[in-house]
Order: C-alpha cells, then sequence, then structure tokens
C-alpha cells in the first residue's frame, strides 16, 4: 500500500519524480528514459495522443466500456477516470509486474481504487478494473469493450484480430502506429511485411501512411464481419493514430473493401489521381501506392466538436471540412514550375477561396493545402 500524497510518496520514495499530465498525478523514477526496455513504460510525446482521446470520448459523450490493453504507467486510463464523464468502465490490462505495480501506485496517488482479474460491464464508481496479462489473452478472455486502445510501441497489427474481435458494435477502436518509417516509406519491405501495401515517399507520405494503416485495421475487423469507419484521424513526427466506428454487417464490410484502392503520382507535374490499377502513365510512369483507403478519414461534425482549443485539433477541425484525398504542397508545386518564389499563405487561401472552391491547410504539411480545385488552376495561382 502506498501513501495517496504527492510529497508523502516522495518522502517513501526519494528516486522517484512527480509529474502532472493533464488531471492525473504520476511517479516515475528518475532513470526512466524513453524505450522499449524500461520497466514501466511513460511516454511525454504521448501526451497529445492521450489529450485527443479524451477530447474524442468526450466529444462523442456515450456510455463505453474502456479497455487499455497496454497500460504501462497507467496514465492514459487514470486520466480516462478523472477527465472523461461519460465512460461506464475502465478496464486497464499491462503484461508487466512492473508496470503494474506503477499502476497500482499511480492510481493511490489519485485516490482511484483498483480491482484486480475483474472484468465488469457497468462501473461508474471510478474504480480501475486491472489484469496482468498478454494484451490478446486480456482482450479474448474479456466479454468485449465499446473502446479499445491498441497503443503499443512499434507496429499494433500483431494486436488488431483479438481487438477487432472483441469491439462491440458501434464501438470505438482507437489504434496507433509508431513505426512511421515503415508507413511512411523509408522501409518499403517492412510496410509491405506490416501494412501488406506500399508507401510512398514524397510529401504525401504521411496521409499515404496513415491511409495504409486504415486499410490494415479494416482488413482485420473484415474477418469478423465488422466494418471500420474512420471517425478521426492524425499524424505527428512519432506516430500515426486513427479512430474507427465499428459497424456489423457482411454488406457494410463489403462496403469499405471497395474503398481500397492506388493512389498514382507523377513526379514530373505534380499530378495524382485514385487508380483501381497499380500503375499509369501522366507525364511519365506515375508513382503508385497502395492499396489504401480512399474514403473519409474524418468525421467533419465530430472534429468540430473537438476543436475550440487551438492547435492540432483546431487545424483538423478546418481540414475535414475539404474531404480530399491527398493536398497540394506549395514548395513541391512551385519547385517543379520553377518557379523564384513561393506565393504567401493568405494570399493562395483567397484566390482559391474567391474562384469558388474549398481550401484549407492541411496538419500533415507546412506547406500543404487540400482544396477540391484542379492542379492546373492551383498552379497558376501559384504563378501569378
Ligand atoms: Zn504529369
Amino acid at each position: 500500500m502506498c501513501p495517496p500524497y504527492g510529497f508523502l510518496y516522495l518522502f517513501y520514495k526519494p528516486n522517484a519524480i512527480m509529474i502532472q499530465e493533464g488531471m492525473a498525478k504520476l511517479a516515475l523514477s528518475k532513470e526512466e528514459k524513453i524505450s522499449k526496455k524500461l520497466p514501466v513504460f511513460y511516454n511525454p510525446i504521448m501526451k497529445l495522443n492521450r489529450d485527443i482521446s479524451i477530447f474524442l470520448l468526450n466529444a462523442l459523450g456515450e456510455d463505453l466500456s474502456v479497455g487499455d490493453i497496454m497500460a504501462g504507467s497507467g496514465v492514459r486510463a487514470i486520466r480516462f477516470l478523472l477527465e472523461c464523464e461519460n465512460i461506464a468502465s475502465v478496464t486497464a490490462n499491462d503484461m508487466s509486474i512492473n508496470a503494474i505495480k506503477s499502476i497500482k501506485e499511480n492510481c493511490a496517488l489519485n485516490g482511484i481504487e483498483v480491482i484486480e482479474g475483474e472484468y465488469a460491464e457497468s462501473n461508474k464508481t471510478k474504480k480501475l478494473l486491472l489484469h496482468n496479462k498478454d494484451a490478446r489473452m486480456f482482450l479474448l478472455e474479456s466479454g468485449g469493450f465499446g473502446y479499445i486502445d491498441v497503443d503499443p510501441f512499434g507496429s499494433p497489427c500483431q494486436f488488431l484480430p483479438s481487438a477487432c474481435e472483441r469491439l462491440a458494435r458501434g464501438g470505438i477502436l482507437a489504434v496507433t502506429a509508431t513505426d512511421t518509417s515503415a508507413l511512411s516509406g523509408t522501409y518499403l519491405s517492412a510496410c509491405r511485411r506490416k501494412y501488406w501495401s506500399n508507401p510512398l515517399r514524397n510529401h504525401l507520405m504521411h496521409e499515404v501512411g496513415l491511409r495504409i494503416l486504415i486499410r490494415r485495421c479494416q482488413l482485420s475487423a473484415s474477418q469478423y464481419d465488422k466494418a471500420l469507419l474512420p471517425i478521426y484521424s492524425f499524424s505527428t513526427d512519432h506516430y500515426m493514430r486513427v479512430f474507427f466506428r465499428c459497424e456489423k454487417g457482411k454488406k457494410k464490410t463489403d462496403d469499405i473493401l471497395k474503398e481500397h484502392r492506388y493512389l498514382l503520382y507523377c513526379n514530373k507535374c505534380g499530378h495524382f489521381e485514385i487508380s483501381d490499377k497499380n500503375d499509369g502513365e501522366c507525364c511519365s510512369a506515375m508513382q503508385a501506392a497502395g492499396p489504401l483507403w480512399v474514403g473519409q478519414l474524418w468525421d467533419a461534425s465530430l472534429a468540430e466538436k473537438m476543436a475550440g482549443s487551438g492547435g492540432l485539433m483546431d487545424i483538423i477541425a478546418e481540414e475535414a471540412k475539404v474531404p480530399s484525398i491527398g493536398f497540394f504542397d506549395v514548395h513541391v508545386l512551385s519547385k517543379l514550375m520553377k518557379l523564384g518564389h513561393v506565393k504567401r499563405n493568405d494570399a493562395i487561401l483567397s484566390a482559391v477561396k474567391s474562384a469558388g472552391y474549398k481550401v484549407a491547410r492541411t496538419h500533415l504539411s507546412q506547406s500543404g493545402y487540400r482544396t477540391d480545385m484542379p492542379l492546373d488552376e492551383f498552379k497558376k495561382i501559384l504563378g501569378a
């Protein structure tokens, strides 16, 4: 049993440091660095990831039972209990006995009672249900969850079948991939092995990576006749993350699979298109990426509800209103057009809007614009 207050904790354990993330207090040992080999995994870079999960759950406002399959220090599960108003229960799991110890200590710091080894349908009393199992076993032995968070260090692929099998009808699946070098084209063979698709190595690589990750998750769900529709997606320097809504049914699943196609890109003129084939001609042979998901990356009304705090979620709310596949990068196009200048941001936005098209900045690139304006017209604006 550990003491409930931070200063007492420090008194008992002088090599610990206290941190606050959101409403959660956490005790971490001083030597902890971000590594897979750590006894207990806490990654400060993932704060934004957890913030967005909480905004999303609160924007949905649904009575979901949460399963956190690799809880690490417990920070996500504790924040869900403290910061999400509507969730039904939180059940956390970690395979590491050190993580279990840390989760219990951190729960005590936050006044959260821990119940070990139980799964519950409903638990409104802000208790944490805690398990010490392989993540896949934890899922398969459960009765299922309304929200499952797959947030591993590396690729999420090995956890997708059990997560998809235990995801409730109407539930939410959240998936993180930190192996962005595979998804965004640095390691072509790793992308093929893990994600069964070909990436692209240019300014569109993060969007292509997200769409490859989405398709991979959808394929895992399809064997259970479950259709995963992305409702929120984003990519940062260190990871990609997608939230899906799960619907059950053969027809709905078939409809999802029909949206798996290729993206073809011409690196001479910057033109790109969606195709059922993995080759095509423009100025010369086009590069092909995919198969990948060509449907929505966001539910625009959900993205709107999550906006308002400034930063990434606000950019995405605007971006979600322009549901294009791919975007134009002004640096890339200005270089292809051999322009001596790059047009200013506000000038581009107002010129595209006054021509009657939708336009928004994208969070995926500092110089990227989503628009329904054709490439040739967009180039005229850049050259003017
Ligand atoms: Zn071309």
